[in-house]
């Protein structure tokens, strides 16, 4: 009996410990979603799965930043938008561009010659070799979201043209003081 007992006994406290495991990862996801940006690091936004981003986006955000879609031309909220103000990613609320570096690339995309933070800044780049093209992938460094592309046929400063669908944007005006 003393055996079965403590049998029971560990069985209990797994049972019990897989319960406050599970526990505390819905609680730390349901505080990365209701805090905003600013609260949760790069690490937290990468422990996300595709359930988890699924319950944050729409469905268009969803298939724009985590599987890497493109929105059709001259289809999006920002590609002919000029208000002053900073363009958000959608996933985790970093700060991408500003309206500052903004132009009309006539791509029928959001064009920005600058990412906010410069090359260490807040969008990172990788090769992208999919549908037969070679392209540059811009990243929000945060979260890892899709952003779009960037080219080497901007204007001056730098010469870029990073082009961006507005469905991975939030826009967010600039504060009047
Ligand atoms: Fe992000």
């Amino acid at each position: 009996m003393a055996g079965v007992s403590a049998v029971s006994r560990f069985a209990l406290r797994r049972s019990v410990s897989a319960y406050l495991t599970q526990t505390c990862k819905r609680i730390t996801r349901g505080i990365i979603f209701t805090a905003g940006a600013h609260a949760a690091n790069s690490d937290d936004y990468l422990k996300l799965t595709p359930q988890d981003w699924k319950k944050k986006l729409t469905p268009e955000q969803y298939y724009i930043t985590r599987q890497r879609g493109t929105e059709p031309a001259f289809s999006g909220s920002y590609y002919n938008h000029y208000e002053d103000g900073i363009y958000q990613c959608v996933c985790c609320g970093s700060e991408l561009f500003s309206s500052t570096t903004k132009f009309d690339s006539g791509s029928g995309w959001p064009s920005f010659h600058s990412a906010i933070g410069g090359e260490e800044g807040s969008v990172e780049t990788r090769q992208d070799t999919s549908h037969f093209m070679i392209r540059t992938e811009v990243l929000c460094r945060k979260c890892k979201a899709h952003l779009g592309h960037v080219f080497p046929d901007g204007p001056q400063p730098t010469g870029l043209r990073y082009c961006i669908n507005s469905i991975a944007l939030k826009f967010m005006p600039e504060k009047i003081t």
